[in-house]
C-alpha cells in the first residue's frame, strides 16, 4: 500500500499541489489522471523521492519513506522520454541496475533472461537501443525498472511520446504484465481511453488536488462531481 497524506508541495509561490491524500492498494495498477499542469508528475516524483514535499507524507508498505531518498524506496521509475545507455545492448541496460549492485553473476543472467522474455525482446537482447523502434524502447525501459524487483512501478506518460497505434498495443501489454507481475503500478496519464482501458483504479487530478478517485467504470458511469463530467466529455 502506498499512502500519500495530505501532501503540500510549492515551486516558489506556485502552488503545484494541496492537501493531496490517496491510498494505493499493493498490487493495484492506478492511474492519475488529468489535464497538463494539474500536478500529476509532481505527486509520483514525491511519491518517488525525487521532489520533497513542504508538508505531508508517504508510507510505503507500512514504512514512512518522507525523508527517504528515492535509491532506498525501492520505486522503479519509466519516463515519457526513455533514459536508455545508448552505448550499452539491450541486453546490458536491463541488467544495468543489477550489477550495480553487485548481484551473482547467474543471478543476473536468469534475472535479464526472464525479463526479456516478459517484455518480448528476447530476440533484440544484441541490438543497441537505436536499433529499437520507441515501443521496444519503452518495454525495455520497463524491464530495466523492473529488473531490481521494486516495490512499486512508476510510469510517467511512458506512451505518451508514441503513434496511437503503438501506443493501443503497449497499453494492452501494460494490462497483461500487471497480471504477470502483480507490482504496485501508478501510470501518469492525461489521456482518459488510456486510464480507463489500463488501470483498475483511477484518481482524478485538477489544480494541483485529487478530486475524486474510484473504479473506472464507477467514475464514467456516475460522474458526481462537475469536474470529472467535464473532464469526461472533454477528452472523450
Ligand atoms: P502534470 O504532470 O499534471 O502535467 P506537473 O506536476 O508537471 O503537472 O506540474 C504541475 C504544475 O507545477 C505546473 O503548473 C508546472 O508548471 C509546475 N511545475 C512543475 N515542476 C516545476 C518546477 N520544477 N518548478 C516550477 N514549477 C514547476
Ligand atoms: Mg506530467
Amino acid at each position: 500500500m502506498i499512502t500519500v497524506s495530505n501532501v503540500d508541495k510549492r515551486y516558489g509561490d506556485f502552488q503545484a499541489l494541496t492537501d493531496v491524500s490517496l491510498d494505493i492498494p499493493t498490487g493495484s495498477l492506478t492511474a492519475l489522471l488529468g489535464p497538463s499542469g494539474s500536478g500529476k508528475s509532481t505527486l509520483l516524483r514525491v511519491i518517488a523521492g525525487l521532489e520533497r514535499p513542504d508538508a505531508g507524507s508517504v508510507v510505503l508498505e507500512d514504512k514512512d519513506v518522507t525523508h527517504v531518498p528515492p535509491q532506498e524506496r525501492g520505486v522503479g521509475f519509466v519516463f515519457q522520454h526513455y533514459a536508455a545507455f545508448k552505448h550499452m545492448s539491450v541486453r546490458d541496460n536491463v541488467a544495468f541496475g543489477l550489477k550495480i549492485r553487485k548481484r551473482p553473476k547467474a543471478e543476473i543472467e536468469e534475472k535479464v533472461d526472464e525479463l526479456l522474455g516478459v517484455v518480448g525482446l528476447a530476440g533484440y537482447q544484441k541490438r543497441y537501443p537505436s536499433q529499437l523502434s520507441g515501443g521496444q524502447r519503452q518495454r525495455m525501459a520497463l524491464a530495466r525498472a523492473l529488473a531490481v524487483e521494486p516495490k512499486v512501478l512508476l510510469l510517467d506518460e511512458p506512451f505518451g511520446a508514441l503513434d496511437a497505434k503503438v501506443r493501443a498495443e503497449l497499453r494492452a501489454w501494460l494490462r497483461r504484465l500487471h497480471e504477470e507481475v502483480h507490482v504496485t503500478t501508478v501510470l501518469v496519464t492525461h489521456d482518459q481511453e488510456e486510464a480507463m482501458d489500463v488501470t483498475d483504479r483511477i484518481a482524478v487530478m485538477s489544480d494541483g488536488r485529487i478530486e475524486q478517485v474510484g473504479p473506472p467504470r464507477e467514475l464514467y458511469d456516475r460522474p458526481e462531481t462537475p469536474f470529472v463530467m467535464s473532464f469526461l466529455g472533454e477528452v472523450s
